[in-house]
């Protein structure tokens, strides 16, 4: 799950880690407000959305006063912000951040994710910060510092010395980047992140250390023993598919293909796609339906492949283990006729009472192709996609 600048900030400050004043607005006179309790005279008012690239995009302006801000407000709420990760319809800005402006003598990157490699927390520091740290580390590398944190003795101040001395800091600037670094291996322990992303780590002409920028990814399976972080979801920054599908149970996932697949597990899910891809075509969706495959669950699943334009047939792969293969052909025949499927529809089932799953399909009259295995259920709907096509 992700979360606002503006929340990961507010979040960071609790634990001790420097972030500059700032207040969200939800209008151009929240926002006034806001300045006014900053005081200013310099103010910089951020479009709040879950993507970055927001300063190249327009959506980070640096006012010198009153009325530039009113005016930047007024610009930048509401607009529609393109950023290289929003793609090319971007995103509408819903909220802003006004924060003091801050005197920066040096920009810096810092990230901090799992190491599914090492297992470990790791922490990633570079002095090039501001830009895109996949092209520092594609052609500098050597300008990208790196520790691993072992999960038994936690963040050592030996560890932030050592990236802050490789940051070229020195004095009270190391002292202060240690507060800040300790404070940010709680923040990401203590939440359960996945991912802090500061970019930039600024050292500010007085020589601290302070969060320019925030980003923060939680892990979405430690959600349900942090109830203050899942009170910060901004469903308007999800996918409304997605948004579906999680009040369903349902683990949906959109991708750029055409061919929508209905999986039991997420571990067949993966292989039916990779099926999908290796007969020619590719997936349009992942979507794992899990073990209570109903007919109200089918059905719904069938919907939230369906509002995807780019699908152009369906794969239907399911294993009856504890549900019965009958029960799920008796919903997939349901499902089917509620929502009126003008898509190929191809279906393997495999599992427990199979044969009769397999004639409830054939009797059904709906154009169902029925498949014997992954493989030949892969083959039949691309077949059947580009004879349609
Ligand atoms: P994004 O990464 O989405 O472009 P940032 O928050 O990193 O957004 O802001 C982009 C740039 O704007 C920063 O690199 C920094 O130069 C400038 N900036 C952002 N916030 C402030 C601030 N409070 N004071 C001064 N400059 C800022
Ligand atoms: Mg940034």
């Amino acid at each position: 799950m992700n979360i606002h600048e503006y929340q990961a900030k507010s979040l960071l400050a609790e634990f001790g880690v420097a972030v500059p004043r700032g207040h969200v607005a939800f209008s151009v006179d929240e926002a006034m407000e806001a300045a006014g309790k900053l005081g200013g005279p310099v103010w910089v008012v951020k479009a709040q959305i879950h993507a970055g690239g927001r300063g190249k995009g327009g959506g980070v302006r640096m006012v010198n006063s009153l009325e530039e801000l009113e005016s930047a407000a007024g610009d930048i709420l509401g607009m529609q912000l393109v950023t290289h990760q929003t793609g090319p319809e971007g995103k509408e800005v819903k909220r802003l951040y006004i924060e003091e402006g801050c005197d920066i003598a040096n920009e810096m990157y810092l990230g901090m994710l799992v190491d599914r490699g090492s297992s470990r927390i790791t922490m990633i520091a570079s002095t090039e910060g501001g830009m895109d740290i996949e092209e520092v580390a594609a052609n500098t590398p050597e300008k990208i510092l790196k520790v691993m944190i072992d999960p038994g003795t936690g963040l050592q101040p030996f560890h932030a010395r050592k990236l802050a001395f490789g940051l070229g800091l020195s004095g009270n600037q190391v002292r202060s980047a240690v507060t800040f670094l300790m404070g940010m291996y709680r923040a990401f322990n203590r939440l359960d992140a996945s991912l802090m992303e500061i970019n930039p780590l600024v050292l500010t002409g007085a020589g601290e250390m302070i969060a320019l920028d925030a980003k923060m990814n939680f892990d979405s399976n430690a959600l349900y023993r942090q109830p203050d972080i899942q009170a910060l979801r901004d469903q308007d920054e999800e996918d409304p598919a997605e948004v579906e599908a999680s009040e369903h149970d349902l683990n949906y996932i959109k991708l750029d293909g055409s061919i929508g697949c209905m999986v039991n597990g997420a571990g067949l899910a993966m292989a039916t796609m990779d099926i999908i891809q290796l007969c020619g075509s590719s997936p349009a969706n992942f979507l794992d339906v899990g073990g209570g495959a109903t007919t109200e669950r089918v059905t719904v699943a069938f919907k939230i492949i369906l509002s995807d334009p780019n699908v152009k047939g369906i794969l239907v792969n399911i294993f009856g283990g504890i549900m019965r293969c009958d029960v799920i052909a008796e919903g997939i025949v349901a499902a089917a006729r509620e929502v009126k499927l003008d898509v190929p529809l191809v279906v393997r089932l495999e599992g427990t009472n199979v044969d009769q799953g397999k004639r409830i399909l054939a009797d059904s009259g709906l154009p169902i192709v029925s498949a014997d295995d992954l493989g030949d259920a892969a083959r039949k709907v691309v077949q059947a996609v580009s004879e349609a096509g």
